[in-house]
């Protein structure tokens, strides 16, 4: 099969610029491995008119947007590889859908790292965040945890002062300098030193941390600073450039990958990671597309 362009990733971008593909007529595979980002979260927050709306349905939502689409395809299913041939890209995917296509858009997303925390799987996305944008204004007035290892605890904790009053910084055993410390007591912050033993609570809402020694702290809610990585090494393998943050890098006129004919939307450039931006990068990129194609067939300069 031959197509106009491969979008890999179905969340916000891959299907936010599908839309816009479908709209000017354009012959697009859409392949999705179904792990977006924000699945575990019950709600998306800081969407204009989606506000709340659960992370799923988002998407069921979307795609039943799409059918409207005839030139769009869908498929759930990894790709595997895409190799520059030509002037186009051969690509394969696990369920050994193979094809052509003149275009590929890299939508594939970040994935997480949890802190090793005993009990944080079942509170994640409910009660236990990393993003501060995304779920910080329902705190405000509730007990929190920040935790992160050494200053990073420290830091996250001084910045969730201003959404909320009553933050306790939790550094998980680990060394945290005398100048975080400082500036934890000059925003009255209590630091909780000893390694976390668990986090309990019911039904995804936190109750509690649980510590090797000392008291208990209850807890409504707690936040983390880790970090994230790619979900897919295809951009590296396709030989697109990454900046120091492990973003790919995009030309900001062409909106174009450092490879010729690949594009990346959505958390993949490592920007601003919210749904919103996710959403206008994946229109932007299929507008660059679709202008890149009209300029190739002859219909505008
Ligand atoms: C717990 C949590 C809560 C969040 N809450 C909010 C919020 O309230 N508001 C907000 O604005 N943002 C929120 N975010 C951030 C938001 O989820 C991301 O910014 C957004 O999902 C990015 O969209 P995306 O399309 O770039 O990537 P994703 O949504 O992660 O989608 C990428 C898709 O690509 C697929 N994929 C990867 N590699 C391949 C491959 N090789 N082949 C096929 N498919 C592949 C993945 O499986 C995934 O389905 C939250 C994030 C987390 C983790």
């Amino acid at each position: 099969m031959k197509f106009d362009v491969l979008i890999v990733g179905g969340g916000p971008a891959g299907l936010s610029a599908a839309l816009i593909l479908g709209r000017c007529h354009r012959k697009a595979l859409l392949c999705d491995e179904g792990h977006q980002r924000n699945l575990s979260s019950h709600a998306i927050h800081g969407l204009l008119g989606r506000e709340g709306r659960s992370p799923s349905v988002f998407v069921d939502e979307a795609r039943q947007e799409l059918s409207l689409y005839k030139s769009i395809s869908l498929r759930g299913t990894r790709v595997t590889d895409i190799i520059p041939s030509g002037d186009e890209f051969k690509f394969v995917c696990a369920d050994g859908t193979t094809g052509l296509t003149s275009k590929v858009l890299l939508a594939t997303g970040l994935v997480d790292e949890l802190p090793e925390l005993a009990g944080i799987e079942p509170l994640y996305g409910v009660s236990v965040h990393h993003c501060l944008y995304c779920d910080g204004f329902e705190y405000a007035g509730k007990p929190v945890a920040a935790f992160g290892k050494g200053d990073k605890g420290a830091e996250l904790a001084i910045m969730m002062k201003h959404w909320m009053a009553d933050v306790v910084a939790c550094c998980d055993g680990t060394e945290v300098s005398t100048k975080a410390k400082r500036k934890l007591k000059e925003h009255d912050i209590p630091l909780r030193l000893e390694p976390i033993e668990s986090l309990e609570g019911t039904n995804g809402e936190l109750a509690k941390i649980v510590f090797r020694s000392g008291p208990d702290l209850p807890r409504a809610g707690l936040f983390f600073s880790t970090g994230c990585d790619q979900a897919s090494d295809l951009s590296k393998r396709l030989g697109c450039k990454r900046d120091a943050k492990g973003g790919v890098v995009k030309d900001p006129d062409t909106e174009e990958a450092s490879v010729r004919g690949v594009y990346v939307a959505g958390d993949v450039s490592r920007d601003v990671l919210l749904v919103a931006v996710a959403i206008a990068e994946g229109a932007q990129a299929a507008v660059a597309i679709n202008k890149g194609l009209l300029r190739r067939d002859g219909y505008c300069e």
